[in-house]
């Protein structure tokens, strides 16, 4: 890889940084939004969904419980960052309750009677999933309360001294909050949560489950290593898990294509393999952990300028010609969990696993870099 000098950094376009790889952004693409496009890989069971055995064993156990008794599930608080299966686990928990469930997000409910149209319309037992609930108005929380507490719906009729209180019983019902910031949540409405549930990120093994089992759905042949090589870029998220799968399997198509003198073959055709994967994700310029052009800048800015740190956020905001908001929110948490950056009292230093990432010498090793390491972002 070649080493840049700063002032040759400092003339590149400032937009790398602060628009972070769609590739890699564990958010909802406007694509992935569009009605039924992330459904036809999405687990229908409890037993399709993989990982996250406390939050399978707790809901699994309330599950047949409230089927049992012949009741609503309780309502379910679902916390953690994008991606990690919040929709699907909601969707998962009506098939199992053998319910519909209807779902919206808390901005699309801005209006009173959003949230009345809805509530009034349930079914009895009906799963009710809001995303992003910290979102919900005060208005459209204050009118939650008594529907979670007491299945009761309190309207107001009129106005000025005209005004009245209507009450309208609701069926039992089951509301599943997602979140992806719970400290966000005012409290009053997270104490109205029966199960609160945290879901992590997945580690290696359950990733390569996920990619296994959606590229038997797309119909690829995958080897395991070229799965173990989708599973290791992908941060820990299914989402991106599948993202990425679907760039592979379009070079895959490409690849088959040609050795098939210009006529489309069916998918599956192509084996594959760790070198295909390879080879289209560094298209990407996504390398072998899952770093993408943003993330490998702030380390080598940290490791070039600064000797790998410490050095003060606002600084290496100034530098990277970001704001530090997104650096600390959008860029450092993935490089934290991975055990390649530390926050320290004196500022962000570089560690051991970090610097031999990018192929530096750890601290007290002579201060060259492996020319061996590739960057693709090169
Ligand atoms: P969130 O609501 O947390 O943002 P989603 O539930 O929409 O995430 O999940 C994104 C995609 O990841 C889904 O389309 C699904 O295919 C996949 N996925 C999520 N969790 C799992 C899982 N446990 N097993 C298999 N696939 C999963």
């Amino acid at each position: 890889m070649a080493i840049e000098s700063s002032a040759a950094r400092s003339k590149r376009p400032r937009r790398e940084l602060k628009d972070p790889s769609p590739l890699l952004s564990p958010e909802r693409s406007a694509q992935e939004s569009a009605p039924g496009r992330e459904d036809s890989l999405r687990p229908r069971r409890l037993n399709d969904y993989i990982g996250q055995a406390e939050l399978k064993q707790v809901l699994g156990i309330a599950v047949q419980a409230a089927s049992a008794r012949g009741d609503a599930l309780d309502h379910v608080l679902l916390y953690g960052p994008p991606g990690l299966g919040k929709t699907t686990m909601a969707l998962v928990l009506a098939e199992e309750l053998g319910v519909p469930c209807r779902i919206t997000s808390a901005p699309a409910l801005e209006r009173p009677r959003d949230i009345v149209g809805l509530l009034v319309n349930l079914q009895p037992r009906e799963l009710l999933f809001i995303d992003e609930i910290h979102r919900l108005t005060r208005v459209a929380e204050e009118l939650l309360y008594p529907a979670m507490e007491d299945r009761r719906l309190d309207l107001t009729v009129g106005k000025g001294s005209t005004a009245r209180t209507r009450t309208l019983d609701l069926p039992p019902f089951t509301l599943v909050g997602a979140t992806t910031k719970a400290g966000s949540l005012s409290s009053p409405l997270r104490d109205r949560f029966g199960l609160l549930q945290r879901l992590e990120f997945y580690g290696q093994e359950d990733l390569e489950a996920i990619v296994e089992r959606a590229a038997g759905l797309l119909g690829l042949s995958l080897s395991a290593h070229g799965c173990t090589e989708i599973a290791r870029r992908c941060r820990g998220t299914p989402r991106i898990a599948n993202r990425l799968l679907r760039r592979v399997r379009d070079v895959a198509s490409v690849r088959a294509v040609s050795v098939n003198g210009g006529s489309t073959p069916p998918d599956g055709s192509v084996l594959i393999d760790a070198d295909l994967v390879d080879e289209a994700l560094s298209l990407h310029r996504v390398d072998g952990r899952g770093l993408d052009a943003s993330d490998r800048r702030l380390l080598e800015l940290l490791l070039q300028s600064h000797g790998g740190g410490p050095v003060g956020l606002d600084t290496l905001a100034a530098a990277l010609g970001e704001d530090a908001t997104t650096l600390e929110t959008v860029v450092e948490p993935y490089l934290l969990q991975l055990g390649f950056l530390q926050r320290t009292p004196r500022g962000r230093v570089v560690t051991v696993a970090g610097r031999r990432h990018l192929g530096w010498p750890a601290v007290g090793e002579p201060t060259v870099k492996d020319p061996a390491v590739e960057d693709p972002a090169a």
